[in-house]
């Protein structure tokens, strides 16, 4: 667990400002946040680049993201980076929403410029960025399941193999209507020629692996051995390329492990953090990101 600062240090700038050097001028917020590794691979990435200024941890209870994001602009910090449970309250909280973060439904990067609050989502880009380096191939031509559908991360995961126009996607969901409301949206899209809803049952979710390329997922559960499997173990083969979103501190999780000893290719969530986190640097300071550099920070956190 990393270090943080609660909501009323942050509200109280002046008595804590003086604890950074490098002065802190980016920052991840969440509600719990302190298991954020972002500052693990911004810090260097930073360093890296020669700019003057460190990302710190920051705790804000749900419901003050608002209040947070003025503070940040008041202070001088020049952006943020939202997870979870903000991503939605961040929609509401900025000046100017980017279309495509309206479009995902989240806000998960705020760059401050000029006192302004711009809000835009590293998430869906990072996603794509993430299949193409570690598939070699676009979304666009893949058939993609994605489980956990309804989710906030599902969700933006479905609109954004939407938008690129991928062969087909089967939304699959513990409570069903949250799959079917996004479907609506995909269809209203119209770029998807086929897309569907299934129940996250073993008899469907096997049927469907059978006629898909890329299978995503998008639930909590993986996090703990222990967690309920997500997909029968035989209903992955060798072709599958096998997409987690969740990472663990200590190791593989369930789904990978099956997804390996299938022969399956495999990408965790880590290479998304990265991705996601490379793209939120290119917004703030419009430039290339150190990717290996961060890739490194990552690896040593
Ligand atoms: P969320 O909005 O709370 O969605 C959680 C999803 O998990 C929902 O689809 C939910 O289904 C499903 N779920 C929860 N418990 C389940 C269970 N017992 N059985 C089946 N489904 C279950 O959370 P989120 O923001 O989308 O995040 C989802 C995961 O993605 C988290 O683990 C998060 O850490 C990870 N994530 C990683 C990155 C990254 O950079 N690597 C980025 C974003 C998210 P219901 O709709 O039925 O509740």
């Amino acid at each position: 667990m990393g270090d943080f600062l609660t909501f009323d240090e942050l509200m109280n700038w002046n008595a804590v400002a003086g604890r950074f050097a490098p002065p802190a001028r980016l920052a991840v917020i969440g509600d719990p946040i302190a298991h954020s590794r972002s500052p693990q691979m911004h810090n260097p990435a930073l360093r890296a680049c020669g700019i003057d200024a460190q990302y710190v941890r920051v705790q804000v209870p749900q419901g003050r993201v608002a209040e947070a994001f003025r503070q940040f602009a008041r202070c001088g910090f020049l952006g943020v980076n939202i997870t979870i449970p903000h991503k939605f309250e961040a929609l509401d909280a900025v000046d100017v929403l980017d279309p495509l973060a309206r479009q995902l439904g989240a806000v998960n990067t705020l760059a401050i410029r000029d006192g302004r609050l711009h809000g835009y989502n590293s998430d869906g880009p990072g996603f794509l960025r993430s299949v193409k380096e570690a598939f070699g191939v676009e979304v666009k031509d893949l058939r993609v399941l994605i489980l956990g559908a309804g989710g906030g991360a599902g969700r933006a995961v479905a609109v954004q193999s939407a938008l690129v126009g991928c062969r087909s996607i089967t939304l699959a969901n513990r409570t069903l209507d949250k799959a079917l409301a996004v479907m609506r949206e995909i269809r209203e899209i119209g770029n998807v020629p086929l897309v569907g809803v299934v129940e996250m049952d073993d008899a469907h979710l096997a049927y469907q692996m059978s006629g898909c390329d890329l299978v995503v997922n998008a639930t909590s559960l993986g996090m703990k051995s222990a967690d309920t499997k997500l997909l029968p173990a035989d209903s992955i083969e060798a072709r599958h390329l096998v997409f987690d979103m969740v990472y663990r501190a200590d190791g593989e999780t369930p789904l990978l492990a099956d997804a390996r000893l299938a022969g399956a290719k495999t990408v965790d969530g880590l290479t998304l953090l990265l991705h996601q986190g490379a793209i939120s640097f290119e917004h703030w300071f419009d430039r290339p990101a150190p990717l290996e550099v961060m890739r490194e920070g990552l690896r040593n956190a």
